[in-house]
């Protein structure tokens, strides 16, 4: 439900409006636009009584939101959301580019990259220290000392670093440690870790799940900002298909239908999507076309040596010609680079 106040309405009328919705079991947000003072209202509907709602003094309009995932949709709030990670701005003009290794290894390989990675023109740093392997038997990343590696790095660089939280037992440490937290596809149906993401202050990169339907990844993004943390950002990592050729399959359509659904910022990360370091450019190209909001990309010095995902990593060659080719198609699509 979206609350519309008159522009008139003063402080005390807000307050009552809110009293009175909480004393109806909901929940009020402040995520409006800015232009005139809204209120985004979640809760059970059937205890929502619009008709008394809008009789209060002060109220201009009271609307339903027709979609399940409220907050997050565009009914709620038409204008883009920009994410704030750090300095860097995501979801604006200027599109994102996230880029480092797949996991943290060594605190060399992470200064230098990150460095190098920095000059090449990316914003933000990545690195998993927790990683979710399919086999129990591979590398499971550097734990705690993978984080400190990566906050390290964002002192000496000045570069805003992202980590995955892989449960609610490891989320405090990650969130202390970067600027921005992954929740990765394994996990966007894990409504614990959700949860807690949404009692974070720090901004949430949620991956959408193999298998997850659009409705199903709005309503895993809908969790973190329910719980009130708005600074939400979609990454579409490519879904499972009986397509043998790549690892997954990136739907390119999601983005214009995240888009056009939500005012979250969308990124794609073509390295998880396709599993092939040879599609990571013509993927990007298309997801920058298609309206994404930037791109997460894994980069290793020795890609053959990476201790995880190392055949989808591209050398720091091969980004200087993605960031190449990326330049001439934002600029084809109005978007800097
Ligand atoms: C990752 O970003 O390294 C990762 C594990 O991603 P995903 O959750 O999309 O598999
Ligand atoms: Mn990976």
């Amino acid at each position: 439900m979206l609350i519309t106040m008159n522009d008139s309405a003063t402080e005390k009328e807000i307050k009552r409006v809110t009293k009175l919705i909480e004393e109806m079991g909901g929940n009020v947000h402040h995520i409006s636009d800015g232009q005139e003072v809204s209120m985004g209202i979640t809760g059970n509907e059937s205890t929502l009584q619009a008709a008394e709602i809008s009789q209060m003094p002060g109220v201009k309009n009271v609307n339903n939101i027709g979609k399940p995932y409220k907050l997050g949709s565009r009914e709620m709030k038409a204008k883009n959301t920009i994410v704030k990670v750090g300095n860097v701005e995501i979801g604006g003009k200027a599109l994102v580019m996230i880029a480092g290794s797949c996991a943290v290894e060594t605190v060399e390989g992470t200064n230098e990259g990150g460095r190098l990675l920095k000059m090449l023109g990316a914003n933000l740093l990545r690195g998993g220290a927790f990683k979710p392997r399919t086999s129990p038997y591979s590398f499971q990343g550097l734990g705690k000392r993978g984080l400190e590696i990566l906050a390290d790095a964002r002192e000496l660089i000045g570069m805003p670093v992202v980590s995955e939280a892989m449960d609610t037992d490891n989320f405090d440490l990650v969130e202390e440690y970067v600027d921005l937290i992954q929740i990765g596809a394994r996990n966007m149906q894990n409504y614990s870790l959700l949860k807690r993401a949404g009692k974070s202050s720090k901004p949430i990169l949620l991956k959408r799940g193999i298998s997850a339907t659009i409705n199903e990844f709005l309503l895993a993004a809908e969790y973190i900002m329910a719980g009130g943390n708005y600074n939400v950002i979609l990454c579409e990592r490519g879904i499972r298909t009986f397509n043998d050729y790549t690892r997954y399959t990136l739907d390119i359509s999601s983005v214009p239908e995240l888009k056009l659904l939500s005012h979250l910022p969308v990124l794609v990360d073509p390295s998880h999507a396709s599993g092939r370091r040879d599609m990571i450019i013509p993927l990007s190209k298309a997801a920058i076309a298609a309206g994404a909001d930037g791109i997460m990309v894994e980069v290793h010095p020795f890609p053959d040596k990476a201790l995880s995902d190392g055949y989808q990593s591209i050398t720091f060659e091969h980004f200087t010609e993605l960031m190449k080719e990326l330049r001439t198609i934002a600029k084809a699509v109005g978007r800097s680079l």
